[in-house]
């Protein structure tokens, strides 16, 4: 638990210039909500703090939105969403108001990518690479407003028939703690570039990218009311977002289980939902597989950002005749992952986000250990500050354990063993999930035909993780509704009108 009401940020030694940006922003005073294009206390005057998860010490307070604030920003944004300011600007001028913001992100990528990593724990090579995704993505989205077409339908000689994509009026988008910035970025973006305008709650263990990328976007000049930014709880403010009839679209990233609870609370008026959830991804290894490559890679996939990613490979099935070799190989490759100070430049996996986190991931390592899985690597966390533990290898696991059912969020894999490949399909589809997984192979015929019976939304094959923002993420089952990213994201955020006209 955070003990210290002592300023993290007091005490850090820059390890760059961004670093020392970000902490000189940290320190500038308690951060606010931003409602209209002013940044402005909540109506409650309640404030509640962010805490460094290597340190457990208070960075700074935020302001902490509720019903009242969502109220107001909701009338922001359908003011905006009206004006000719926003609604009666060319698909050009979008254009170019999403690349200011790209090239605003790229001047400021150090400071972004360190402000996470402070608020957030990832390591400083991970939020840099995140930072330049968030700048890429804007970027990739800015191309969008001139190229959303309609459609001319066939219909009788005295009429004519076309379709014009429109905005969908007001969003509203709540984002999950563990890449802020990269979710930030892709759901402002695509709302954006389809003419709508935003209502946004960061999550509230790491708000404060969000709020930094949204200073960084009113410099852009876009016009007041766009972009509104509300950190707070989910039972308040999120739901409040949920729930609100001034709202006509919702997109979430969190939790199955509050997926579950948005979609309910949006029936009111019936909001356009999309949902990006859990997940518990099948990373399949055949004999024929570049065996050196795939172990690595599956590493590389549990242990990113701490395990605390929806789409980790968190089951590898390995053919039962490499089981014992391959759970070894990946074991001793773990060992290697240092865990520590998301600054320090050997550090591969920073802390967990939360003391709460932390006691999960151990309960199900637990859990593991319980079920007479054998824990072959890690297990334990590690120091007595800050929330980090040690990448955690099972093997033996069998598909049915509850540390194969359900996400863990944390770095710990489940090895698992198939009989052939139909076993492997049909364990790796065994499961509530469904938004990503990987199969090797050198055989092209079994790569794609195992791809194609993989039930995921995304499906890597010889590799694992690669993003692009070209490619659409979402869920099949209960991983999600929707996609975000490509082409898919432009659907979900305009809607199709029907025009026909009689001669
Ligand atoms: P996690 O388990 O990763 O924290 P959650 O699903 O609990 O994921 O949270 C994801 C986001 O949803 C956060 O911004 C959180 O504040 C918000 N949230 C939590 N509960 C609710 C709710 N009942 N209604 C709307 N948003 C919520």
């Amino acid at each position: 638990m955070p003990t210290s009401n002592s300023s993290a940020a007091d005490a850090q030694l820059p390890v760059n210039e961004g670093h020392r940006r970000a902490l000189e922003w940290v320190q500038t005073g308690p951060k606010k909500l931003l409602i209209g294009g002013e940044w402005v206390n909540a109506k409650s005057n309640r404030t509640f703090d962010s805490f460094d998860p290597s340190t457990e010490q208070r960075l700074t307070s935020v302001a902490e939105a509720d019903a009242l604030d969502v109220d107001a920003a909701v009338v922001a944004a359908r003011k905006a969403f009206e004006a000719p300011s926003w609604s009666g600007i060319t698909p050009h001028a979008r254009t170019r108001a999403l690349l200011k913001i790209a090239e605003m992100i790229d001047l400021h990528a150090d400071e972004l990518a360190a402000l996470e990593s402070l608020d957030n724990g990832m390591p400083l090579w991970y939020s840099t690479a995140s930072a330049a995704a968030a700048g890429e993505v804007f970027r990739y989205y800015a191309g969008w407003p001139s190229k959303m077409f309609g459609t001319t339908n066939p219909t009788d000689s005295s009429a004519f028939l076309y379709t014009v994509r429109e905005p969908m009026g007001v969003c509203g988008q709540i984002n999950a703690w563990n890449v802020p910035l990269m979710q930030a970025a892709i759901k402002i973006s695509t709302a954006l570039a389809c003419g709508n305008t935003v209502v946004m709650k960061p999550a509230e263990q790491a708000p404060l990218s969000t709020l930094r990328l949204a200073e960084l976007i009113l410099e852009t000049n876009l016009p007041p009311g766009v972009l509104n930014i509300l950190p707070g709880f989910g039972p308040s403010a999120g739901a409040a977002i949920a729930a609100h009839l001034g709202i006509d679209k919702v997109a979430f990233t969190g939790s199955t289980a509050i997926g579950k609870q948005i979609l309910e609370a949006s029936i009111g008026n019936l909001k356009k939902v999309t949902l990006e959830l859990g997940g518990k991804s099948p990373n399949i290894i055949f004999p024929d597989a570049d065996i050196e490559k795939a172990v690595q890679s599956a590493v590389k996939s549990f242990c990113s950002n701490s395990g605390q990613v929806c789409s980790a490979g968190t089951r590898v099935f390995v053919h039962e005749s490499l089981h014992d070799e391959v759970s070894e190989h990946i074991a001793k490759i773990a060992a290697t992952y240092k865990v520590g100070s998301p600054f320090a430049s050997d550090t591969k996996l920073g802390p967990l986000i939360s003391a709460k986190q932390l006691e999960r991931v151990l309960h199900y390592i637990e859990s593991g250990k319980e079920a007479g899985a054998t824990l072959l690597q890690g297990g334990c966390r590690i120091g007595g500050t800050g929330h980090f533990v040690e990448p955690t290898v099972f093997s033996g696991v069998a598909n049915t354990m509850k540390i194969a059912q359900e996400e863990i969020f944390g770095p710990v894999v489940s090895i698992i063993p198939f009989k052939d490949e139909n076993d492997a399909v049909f364990q790796g589809n065994d499961t509530q999930y469904g938004l990503a997984a990987a199969v090797w192979t050198r055989d092209i015929s079994r790569a794609h035909t195992v791809a194609r019976r993989l039930k995921a939304g995304r499906v890597w094959i010889n590799t694992y993780g690669e993003a692009d923002p070209v490619m659409a993420f979402g869920g099949y089952k209960q991983s999600g509704i929707g996609r975000e990213f490509g082409a898919e994201s432009i659907d979900a955020y305009t809607q199709t009108k029907a025009v026909l006209v009689r001669f």
